[in-house]
This record gives structure tokens, C-alpha cells and sequence, in this order.
């Protein structure tokens, strides 16, 4: 594998773009991406234990390693007083890379649980314990997480009808392997990787000595297909006007009856709660059937596998390793596991995210890199503003509310401003399985305090050592987190032309997420209220058709498509961004031209940058699952957002009969 230190180095290079990378023999209109690309794409090689690599993989690398770093010097601090943040940090850290204690403790932290479920003997305990399972997991609309292995997941977050408040949102959930399409779809790749789901929910129970575990993981896996079948696809779950349902607490039993609510809402701490919101009906109430309909024998085996999965990362490790075979390997074509330290890093960074956040931006992130940023915010701000008041098929109220919405956006850069207090988490040394359980409790208990309380919108929701940036449409906020904010996205060293191909368009990308499909359902204020004219959104929903089709007609493989309806928000920000980003960066310079650099004009500085900064290797069933399943296109095709640009044409001579090329018309205009 080739180590980080030594393809850093490559990245940052003293003309801020990888001019060795190109594929002169490319022509640009004809594959961008390959041109920008190509020869970087002939000389990398995805690490063996990465299912991508690209610049995002990269920075990810180097965020873990400093992390680690300051993770291990946490925990050689044997001065740090009980209860304080370097105690808390040093003990999670040090209580997962210390696999002797947790080989010898065995199965022994899960025999409660296990013994529980293997008692089971009537409805209501089921419910109880699936309810006990309940976890604050899930995001429907910022991280747009949609994914639990819990039998439901449970997002706080502002109501959509009233964003002063906080509302529990309930998501379909209780699949093993990432989506309905791994249980149902008929082709023989899928039918080939249910043969190895039932060989690893075979071992999986196997390893923790259950009697005939053939015939439970049979159980197990014929359960899971029937909670599949009666999940929505993804597509339907990305629409946020098919989400937002309110039932009372009696329209659970009556809308969605077999489950018993009582014990489940008790179990999970929500007992006195009255209103829910239900984010894909249909799905709550097939699943809730399930547990009345299903016989109790197969629910056992399915909650064990499930406890038995879940752990994994804290159990003996044969677990982890036979977790990672499936998961890992056979989902995402991923050959080696990563090594302790890294894994240790990054789920002690997701359980004590904020605390261990702090740490990171004090070392890696400098109040000049804060300030550079800030200027190009404000004038990605200032031309997404042009925009709007450009727009020849915007009357003039929606223009009005489209600049008080933009106006009233929050953009946080690098970390938020204020940091979460975990002083009521408990962390023993010695104790992994304990201080993960612990902090997936005191994550649902932080979330379940906020029902009843105030809005806090200075609220993250990535931490700061991120490789990622949000759009929050309900808290009109962006997050850009500090990991992101590093070559090859950001470079204080470089012309600005290379930052605003970069990271410029991600911020433009996630400014232009307040006014795609999605976010322009959000008012000012959050509120899920429709702000538009009948026309204006007639304009912006025939616009966003044909980018639909544009994505429909990508193919990654022969047998499989990008889905332009479940990437569709995506596209339009990343159609939307790459054009506010490039108005920034004419604005940047006022009247005069960008320098030329190694014979690149400031215009081709700009686009190359954007390729680059999109370039990836993604091994084949890691592609196939992101098509499946992920609300943004490949990268490949992010690549080539540049053909609904008109600048990019003048900038490398693209013109009509080459692959990219679109007619003026075909150019996809949204803002
Ligand atoms: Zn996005």
C-alpha cells in the first residue's frame, strides 16, 4: 500500500494542481474526468483495505492518523484527572486497541443480552427488547443516514411544520445488508451475495456456540427478506414531503398495529411521548405486522444475530474478522481489514466526536485557514445572490424570499461554536464493549432531552474531523468540517483559482442544497412550506427532468444505471455549485485576468482543479453498492457536471460531435 506520507507530498504540489495526472491523450470534451485523471487513474492502486481511493480516501488517511496520534497521547497521560476530556478520550481509545482483554472477557459483556433474548417467550418481551435496541442513528435529512440494523432508527431533529421544536422521527429499519434491493432483486450477482449472507449469518451464530445454526440463520435471513419487502425504496425515502407524517401515539396502534407500541416506546425511553413523526409509513406498519405475525423462534435468532453483528467491533475478534469477510469484502470488494489502530481511532472519534474534535482543530486547524474560507463563503454568497436576481424566469416575491432565505443562512466553518459536553458519559478502561454501549445510549439520551427544549441552531452535525460538509435545509446551516478544509480541496499556498475549482464548488455544492428539489421546500425559517409560484416551480421541475435524464444515461455497467431521480438533489448541487464557484472566482478577480500556470489559464485552472478534486478508484461492488444505494452520483460523472457550464467550452474547445458535448439548449441552467 502506498503509505499516506508518500502521496501527501504528490498532492500539494507548487503548482497547486497534478499536472502529471493529466491524460493528454484525452481530449477534454470527450471524457473530462479521464482527461484530468488519466494518468493518475494508470498509476494508483486502491490500498487493500480501502473500497475507494481518491482525495477524500486521502485526507481520511491523514485525519485518522493525527487523530490517533492525539488519541494515543491521551492515553499515556497518566495525569489526566478522572472525569476530565483527556481521561475520557485516553480510556475509550486505549479499551479498544487492547484486543488480549477483550479476547479473554469473550462473549461474557453480551451474555445478558443473549440470555434475555433466549428467553423470550411472549409478544410484549419482544417488544421490549426490540425497543431496548433503539438507537439515535438515523438522518433524514442532513447526513441523510437511512440506514439502521435495528428494527427502527430515530432521528431528533426541528418538525418540519414548526422548526421551533423538536420532533422524533421514526425510520423504517432491521436489515443486516445495506438495502431492500441486496433481499429482493432477481439478478444472479444478488442472488450470489443472499448465498453468502446465509453463510455469514451461519458463522456469525456459529462463533457464539447456538445450537443448529443453519436452521436459525435460515430464519434469520428468510425474516429479513420479509422486512424487506416491506421497505420503501431509497428514491422514496430521499422525498421529504413522503416523509413528513405526523401520527399521535394512537395512530401507531391503529395505523401500524401488531407491534406493541406500549412496551416498545417504554423500552426505547420514548414512554410519555405523543407525537411522532413517521418517515415512510407504509414500511413502519409492514414491519410492525412482522412482529406480530412472525413466530417468536424466528425473532430470537434474529435478535441474537443482530446483537451478535452490531457488537462485533467490541467482541472477540473472530467476530469483527468474519463481520468484515461479508461486509467488508464481499459487499464492498475490500480484500484486508483495516489495522486495529485505525479502527480503534475512528469509532472513539464517532463516540466522543466533539470532545475529540476540539483536540483536532486546536493542532491542524489555524484561525488563517478559518479566515480564507470566510472570504470565499462570502463571495460564493454574493454570486449565488447575482443569480437570483439574474433569473429571467423567477417572478419577483419567490426572488424576494429566495434572497431572504440565503441572507439568513448559517455558514459554520471548521467547528462549531460551542462544544458538546460529555462529562455525563461513563468511560472505563478495560471496558470497549461497555463504553460503546454507553455512548450509543448517552447519544440517544442527548437526543431524547432535546424533545420539549429549544432549537439550538449553532448545533453540528459532522464533527470537525470530517472529511465531509453538510447543508442542514431545516436549520438553514452548512457545516463545513476542518478535516475538509486541506489540499487538494484547499490551499492557502495556491492561486484561488484552484481553491474555488475545489473546495469552492463544494461550498457552492452545499449553499445550492437550500434551493434544489429538496431544500427549496425549506422556508427562511426551516419550515417545510412552499414558497414558490405555481410557475416558477413548473420552470425549476422541467429543469430538474432533464437532468434526471442526463444522469439516467451514465452507465457505470452494462446491467446497471446512475438513478438521475435518487442523485437528483446532488446534481442539481453540484450543477448549481460548480457555476456559483466558478461567478465567485470571476468576482475574486474583479477586471482583471487570472496568471497562467504551466500554460493554464485561470478558466482551465478552475475546471481542472474541480476534476481532480472529484478523482477516484472505487473497486467494482463498492460502485455497484453507491449506485444502488447512494444519493450521489460516481465521481466520474461529478467530473463531467462541467458540461452544463458555457465556460468550460470556451476553456478547452469543446465543440459539437465530441462525448460531452451539449447544445446550448441541452445545458442544464437550474440557478
Ligand atoms: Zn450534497
Amino acid at each position: 500500500m502506498r503509505g499516506l506520507l508518500v502521496t501527501l507530498p504528490a498532492l500539494a504540489l507548487a503548482t497547486g494542481i497534478d499536472l502529471a495526472g493529466i491524460d493528454r491523450s484525452v481530449a477534454p470534451g470527450d471524457d473530462f474526468f479521464r482527461f484530468a485523471n488519466g494518468a493518475w487513474l494508470k498509476t494508483t492502486e486502491i490500498p487493500a483495505d480501502r473500497a475507494a481511493y481518491g482525495p477524500g480516501a486521502i485526507l481520511a488517511e491523514l485525519t485518522t492518523r493525527r487523530t490517533a496520534e492525539l488519541l494515543r497521547q491521551a492515553a499515556a497521560d497518566r495525569r489526566a484527572a478522572e472525569g476530565s476530556a483527556t481521561r475520557r478520550i485516553g480510556d475509550f481509545y486505549a479499551s479498544l486497541i487492547d484486543q488480549a482483554t477483550i479476547d479473554r472477557l469473550g462473549l461474557a459483556p453480551l451474555r445478558p443480552t443473549l440470555d434475555r433474548i433466549t428467553g423470550l417467550s411472549e409478544r410484549r418481551a419482544l417488544a421490549e427488547a426490540l425497543g431496548a435496541t433503539l438507537r439515535a442513528d438515523v438522518d433524514a435529512l442532513n447526513s441523510t443516514n437511512f440506514h439502521t440494523d435495528n428494527l427502527f432508527g430515530l432521528w431528533v431533529a426541528q418538525d418540519l411544520d414548526d422548526p421551533d421544536h423538536y420532533a422524533p422521527f421514526l425510520l423504517q429499519g432491521g436489515l443486516d445488508m445495506p438495502d431492500r434491493a441486496y433481499y429482493l432483486d432477481p439478478s444472479p450477482r444478488m442472488a450470489e451475495i443472499r448465498t453468502r449472507f446465509l453463510a455469514h449469518v451461519t458463522r456469525m451464530l456459529e462463533l457464539a456456540r447456538l445450537s443448529e445454526p443453519s436452521a436459525r440463520a435460515a430464519r434469520v435471513v428468510e425474516l429479513e427478506r420479509r422486512i424487506a419487502l416491506a421497505h420503501v425504496p431509497r428514491a422514496e425515502s430521499e422525498d421529504v414531503r413522503r416523509g413528513n407524517n405526523h401520527w399521535t401515539r394512537a395512530e401507531l396502534d391503529s395505523h401500524a398495529p401488531g407491534l406493541d407500541w406500549a412496551a416498545y416506546l417504554a423500552a426505547a425511553g420514548l414512554g410519555g411521548q405523543q407525537r411522532f413523526v413517521v418517515w415512510q409509513p407504509r414500511a413502519v406498519t409492514g414491519i410492525s405486522a412482522l412482529v406480530a405475525s412472525q413466530p417468536l423462534e424466528a425473532w430470537r435468532d434474529y435478535l441474537a444475530f443482530h446483537a451478535l453483528g452490531h457488537a462485533a467491533a467490541v467482541l472477540p475478534s473472530a467476530f469483527g474478522e468474519e463481520r468484515f469477510a461479508f461486509h467488508g469484502t464481499v459487499l464492498a470488494g475490500i480484500p484486508l481489514r483495516r489495522e486495529d489502530w485505525k479502527r480503534a481511532s475512528d469509532v472513539t472519534s464517532a463516540a466522543l466526536g466533539e470532545e475529540v474534535g476540539r483536540l483536532y482543530v486546536e493542532r491542524y486547524f489555524p484561525p488563517s485557514a478559518k479566515a480564507r474560507i470566510e472570504g470565499m463563503v462570502a463571495n460564493l454568497l454574493a454570486a449565488f445572490r447575482r443569480r437570483i436576481d439574474a433569473l429571467d424566469w423567477m417572478d419577483a416575491p419567490t426572488k424576494a424570499r429566495a434572497r431572504e432565505k440565503l441572507a439568513a443562512l448559517e455558514v459554520g466553518v471548521g467547528y462549531p461554536g460551542r462544544w458538546r459536553d460529555y462529562s455525563g458519559l461513563r468511560v472505563v478502561r478495560g471496558d470497549a464493549f461497555g463504553n460503546v454501549q454507553r455512548a450509543e445510549l448517552f447519544d440517544l439520551r442527548h437526543g431524547l432531552a432535546k424533545l420539549g427544549r429549544p432549537v439550538d441552531r449553532s448545533e453540528w452535525v459532522m464533527t470537525p474531523q470530517r472529511v465531509n460538509a453538510v447543508n442542514l435545509p431545516a436549520m438553514n446551516a452548512l457545516n463545513f468540517p476542518a478535516a475538509m478544509l486541506q489540499p487538494p480541496f484547499f490551499d492557502p499556498a495556491r492561486p484561488l483559482a484552484m481553491d474555488y475549482g475545489a473546495i469552492g464548488t463544494v461550498i457552492g455544492h452545499e449553499i445550492s442544497h437550500s434551493f434544489d428539489d429538496q431544500g427549496s421546500q425549506f422556508d427562511a425559517s426551516g419550515r417545510l412550506r412552499n414558497w414558490w409560484t405555481e410557475a416558477d416551480r413548473g420552470h425549476f421541475e422541467a429543469q430538474a427532468a432533464r437532468l434526471v435524464k442526463q444522469y439516467d444515461g451514465y452507465r457505470p455497467f452494462p446491467d446497471l444505471h446512475v438513478n438521475g431521480t435518487l442523485t437528483l438533489s446532488e446534481n442539481i448541487a453540484d450543477v448549481a455549485g460548480l457555476a456559483a464557484a466558478y461567478d465567485a472566482f470571476r468576482l475574486s478577480l474583479a477586471s482583471s485576468e487570472a496568471p497562467t500556470v504551466a500554460g493554464l489559464s485561470g478558466d482551465q485552472q478552475f475546471f481542472l482543479s474541480f476534476a481532480q478534486s472529484w478523482r477516484a478508484k472505487v473497486r467494482e461492488p463498492a460502485l455497484r453498492q453507491q449506485v444502488i444505494q447512494d444519493g450521489h452520483a460516481p465521481n466520474e460523472y461529478r467530473a463531467d457536471t462541467v458540461r452544463n457550464l458555457d465556460a468550460w467550452y470556451a476553456a478547452f474547445g469543446v465543440s459539437s460531435g465530441q462525448a460531452l458535448y451539449l447544445a446550448p439548449p441541452e445545458r442544464v441552467r437550474i440557478w
